[in-house]
């Protein structure tokens, strides 16, 4: 049998629609979604301490700072579920960040299959950020426009409300497309240095985004 490529790193401006892409994915190959924005948020309504901490960063549209970051994604990754492969979608963000999931693999024998990277020109983003609404309790992610909720209001996935995230306000999703520039794009060459990078357009419709990483993701491995 075809081997299923099961260690995949999601990567993309803000917007580009790697949270939406990443449930199918994980529905299509049975891999956790692990999103660090989605754990950063349960640890911030719930205000633990590791919730204090990044709250500041968020809100303002910076970085959280790679090591504690770096600390909550190796934990993640040493459950039960991730034995079978996962899904990154939001980390690595920095180089140091790549740095420590390459090694953090290496010493457990273990290697990624593919960085996909969801390509959106910026003059895209801020109409998908300020459109976005987002469910709390399961991390799914709609637009007023491109991407409604069968209810006004509510989650399609999980009957909860959805809501407007505080930093996707025009001020501060600018201050992340230059965070993004500056801090994540260089990753786009770390993992072309690697022979890891794949890439599919982003602007197309969102199923037909789906259908071009299917693709992608039968032909790597
Ligand atoms: P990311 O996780 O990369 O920040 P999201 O998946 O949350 O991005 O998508 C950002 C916004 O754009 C959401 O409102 C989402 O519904 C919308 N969106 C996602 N993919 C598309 C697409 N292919 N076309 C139009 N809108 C999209
Ligand atoms: P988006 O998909 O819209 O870019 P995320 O939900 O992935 O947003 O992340 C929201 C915020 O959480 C980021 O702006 C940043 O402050 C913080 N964050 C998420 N992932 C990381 C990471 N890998 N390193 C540092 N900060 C992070
Ligand atoms: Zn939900």
């Amino acid at each position: 049998m075809e081997m299923m490529p099961v260690k995949i790193v999601l990567l993309g401006p803000p917007g580009a629609g790697k949270g939406t892409q990443a449930k199918s994915i994980s529905n299509r190959y049975s891999i956790p979604h692990i999103s660090t924005g989605d754990i950063f948020r349960k640890n911030i309504s719930e205000e633990t301490p590791l919730g204090i901490e990044a709250k500041t960063y968020i809100d303002n549209g910076q970085l959280v700072p790679d090591e504690v970051t770096i600390n909550m994604v190796k934990d993640r990754l040493t459950w039960e579920d991730c034995k079978n492969g996962y899904l990154l979608d939001g980390f690595p963000r920095t180089v140091a960040q790549a740095e420590a999931l390459q090694e953090f693999l290496a010493g457990r024998n273990e290697s990624l299959d593919t960085a996909l990277c969801i390509e959106v020109p910026s003059d895209f983003i801020l109409e998908r950020m300020t459109g976005r609404r987002v469910c709390l309790s399961c991390g799914a992610s709609y637009h007023v426009k491109f991407n409604p909720p069968a209810v006004d209001g509510v989650c399609d996935l999980c009957g909860d409300n959805i809501i407007q995230r505080k930093d996707d306000v025009e001020e501060t999703v600018k201050e992340r497309l230059d965070v993004y520039e500056r801090q994540t794009q260089p990753l786009i060459d770390f993992y072309k240095g690697k022979n890891l990078l794949s890439t599919v357009d982003g602007t197309k419709a969102i199923n037909e985004v789906f259908e071009g990483i299917c693709e992608i993701l039968g032909s790597v491995n």
